[in-house]
């Protein structure tokens, strides 16, 4: 069983990646887990038709700890992808981050992560890894790392604090296993990420473009591998799916400090000086 983390910047495209991959790795005949790990709740829409499932923590609060079982909170998907959501505290209350814990603590409790599973996907909110969002890899569950980013700054600069945390939790099994780029057609995007990719000592494991189909597929509530299974964009994300399936490389990242970062982005002609 392959435990993995995919993390990002908010709004980078993780949630519509990590659905859209493990829909692909399902129709290659693989076993899925897919634990939405954001107190939005919206990791596994796309797989099951419409937020119409209950979190971790709301059965919690709402049935207490014997009430919650995994009929309720394990829902089954496109793909046969068994869907939870961790969800989080009530508003202005609480940490999301122990939210997590507890949810993830719980799954493994009800007996969630059985042996029949290929894989088990973390989609995981938060830039930096700290806290709580930190779980997944600093207690050793996930030690399989991808990172969402584009050619923007912003992402960049998140997954290279990412990376710092990933270097921070290396003792526990942590490891890099590539960068995801989800495109924001930036000038220079592929170059760039494949450059920052080698910096930290890892590589671009796929190039994923920016198409409007995403968004068909989603106002559908589907994932573009369901919606249309044979248009490019589906094709993109079978191949990030192989590339996920056959990859061998798995490094502790090297993270690279911010004025050597934006000389890379003046290089590639992203930022104009
Ligand atoms: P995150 O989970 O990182 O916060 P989401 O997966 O929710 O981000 O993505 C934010 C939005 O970006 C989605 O609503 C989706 O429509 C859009 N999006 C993501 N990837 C692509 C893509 N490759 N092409 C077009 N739109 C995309
Ligand atoms: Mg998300």
């Amino acid at each position: 069983m392959r435990q993995i983390a995919i993390y990002g910047k908010g709004g980078i495209g993780k949630s519509t990646t990590t659905q859209n991959l493990t829909a692909a790795l399902s129709t290659m005949g693989n076993k899925i887990l897919l634990v939405g790990c954001d107190p939005k709740a919206d990791s596994t829409r796309m797989l099951l038709g419409g937020l119409n499932q209950k979190t971790v923590l709301d059965t919690l609060r709402s049935e207490g700890d014997e009430g919650v079982n995994l009929d309720i909170v394990v829902q089954p998907g496109f793909g046969d992808i068994k869907c939870v959501e961790s969800g989080g505290p009530e508003p202005g209350v609480g940490c999301a981050g122990r939210g997590i814990i507890t949810a993830i603590g719980l799954l493994e409790n009800l007996g969630a992560y059985t042996e029949d599973l290929d894989y088990v996907f973390y989609d995981v909110l938060g830039d930096v890894v700290c806290g709580g969002f930190a779980m997944p890899i600093r207690e050793g569950k996930a030690k399989e790392i991808y990172i969402v980013a584009s050619g923007e700054l912003m992402a960049i600069y998140a997954a290279n604090n990412i990376c710092k945390g990933i270097a921070k939790f290396a003792k526990g099994g942590a490891r890099l296993g590539g960068i995801i780029c989800n495109s924001r057609n930036v000038d220079g995007e592929r170059e760039l990420l494949d450059a920052f990719a080698k910096k930290l000592g890892s590589h671009l494991i796929h190039f994923v473009p920016r198409d409007n189909i995403v968004q068909r597929a989603e106002i559908n509530r589907k994932t573009v591998i369901h919606f249309d299974s044979e248009c490019n964009q589906a094709k993109e994300y079978l191949a990030l799916a192989n590339n996920v399936q056959n990859n061998t490389k798995f490094v502790v990242p090297t993270p690279i400090p911010m004025e050597e970062l934006e000389s890379m982005m003046v290089e590639f002609g992203i930022v104009a000086i």
